[in-house]
């Protein structure tokens, strides 16, 4: 039974899984935004595989084109030879990026997961510029291997630093990292980007590439601003410093484009993608400005580059998200959820952010004194026991941020309105209940 799947996992697995700690429930059967437990309970899924499954869970799309690849004997594994599938994702993939991006773009396709992505544009941007060591920020999440741990901010799995770090304060108006918050503390974070690079004496060398997320994820849900993200572009193209933007959980519609950074208008030189791109499958990209192909032949290799399973679910979702225009539906919905977010009116919610369907709620001590810029406390233990109650009540939201204090919804793109109404109306009674 499920208490026996649950007992024997907790027994034999590592003290470092997460997520299992959490959600004790064992999914047997899903679809849609709908996960069905071994306990015969169901739950509406805000987690979405961490912001993977953009079309849900089991979409018919989807499933059809697992069960053609496989009916067709098609090999399953295949290095990185081309094959049908392989040919039919590129051509979406390409139809996805801005005309300006993909019209000299190359795509070099990494270990199975966003991490190894992570590494290839860290190790193709030190090879193309001969630099070491990259630009990075607070609060930023780049995966668990080495390098891309380390470009992270303020984990706290970190052990040797892999890498030479320049970190470089993020604009999180509700904690400004600067203590101006607001449009000032985007301002000063940008001032002292550009000032630190164009400086020849400011000690800090230019880096290999800047690397950062449209949105931050993990970090808290935080957009950053469009004028920021124009200004970090065009400082870091003055230097001729490689600009990687890393939209492993903010690609593929989630934000409201198909690409977040599209919002502002800017072109990164490498963009790094995973997470939806293999309609639940494990796949991972990066994709870059032609002229920067400068590694040699087996640079960046791994056996898990040809996954023909993944290329043909990620083909039929990339096609579904464009065919659909998936995005706007992210904007829309996104926006009446955002609404009654904002509508709560709850004392322990202390900002309310997000774009499309990335949407963060940071909780706060609601009796604390708030700091200058008017934040409270952030309230760690109260999100947790927020999150059980969510679970109680059929809803699967994760935590997130600098103290685990914001309730993160990334439900699929597919998200009815009636499904965001039973979002909000769960996630008020787990609110009131867990207060
Ligand atoms: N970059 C970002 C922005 C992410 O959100 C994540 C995963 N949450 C990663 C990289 C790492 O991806 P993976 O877990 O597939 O290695």
């Amino acid at each position: 039974d499920d208490t026996g799947i649950r007992n024997r996992q907790t027994a034999r697995e590592s003290s470092a899984r997460t997520y299992a700690r959490h959600f004790p429930i064992v999914p047997v059967r899903a679809e849609g935004m709908t996960v069905h437990g071994a306990d015969g309970r169901s739950y509406l899924d805000c987690l979405s595989g961490a912001g993977t499954l953009a079309l849900g869970h089991n979409h018919p799309v989807v499933v059809d084109a697992l069960r053609r690849t496989i009916d067709a004997g098609r090999p399953l594994h295949t290095l990185d030879l081309a094959t049908p599938e392989k040919d039919a994702f590129t051509t979406e993939l390409f139809a996805t990026l801005p005309a300006g991006f993909a019209r000299n773009a190359k795509v070099q396709f990494c270990g199975p997961a966003g991490t190894d992505a992570v590494e290839a544009a860290l190790k193709l941007t030190q090879i193309a510029t001969d630099r070491g060591g990259v630009a990075a920020f607070t609060g930023a999440y780049h995966g668990m291997t080495l390098a891309a741990l380390t470009a992270s901010g303020g984990t706290t799995g970190k052990r040797a630093p892999a890498l030479d770090v320049t970190r470089l304060p993020y604009p999180y108006a509700y904690r400004c990292p600067l203590g101006l918050g607001g449009d000032l503390g985007a301002h000063a974070s940008a001032s002292y980007v550009e000032r630190l690079l164009d400086d020849p004496n400011s000690g800090v060398p230019i880096p290999a590439a800047m690397l950062l997320e449209v949105v931050q994820g993990e970090g808290g849900v935080i957009p950053a601003p469009d004028d920021w993200l124009r200004r970090m572009r065009a400082v870091t193209q003055s230097h001729r410093v490689p600009l990687i933007v890393d939209e492993v959980q903010t690609g593929v519609g989630r934000t409201g484009t198909m690409w977040a950074h599209e919002r502002s208008g800017i072109v990164p030189d490498v963009l790094v993608a995973s997470k939806a791109i293999g309609g639940g499958q494990p796949l991972a990209v990066v994709v870059f400005r032609g002229d920067l192909d400068v590694w040699a032949p087996g640079a960046h290799a791994g056996t898990f580059r040809g996954n023909t399973l993944a290329m043909a679910a990620g083909a039929a979702t990339l096609r579904f998200v464009r065919e659909n225009d998936l995005p706007r539906h992210a904007e829309r919905i996104g926006a009446r959820l955002r609404e009654g977010l904002e509508s709560l009116d709850h004392p322990a919610i202390g900002d309310v952010r997000g774009q499309g369907l990335m949407l963060g709620v940071e909780l706060v001590e609601a009796d604390a004194e708030p700091d200058h810029l008017g934040a409270r406390p952030a309230a760690s233990a109260l999100a947790g026991r927020v999150r059980t109650e969510c679970l109680r009540r059929g809803l699967l939201v994760e935590l997130g941020g600098r103290h685990d204090a914001v309730l993160r919804l990334l439900p699929p793109l597919v998200i009815t309105e009636e499904q965001a109404d039973s979002v909000l109306e769960r996630l008020a009674e787990a609110l009131s209940a867990g207060a």
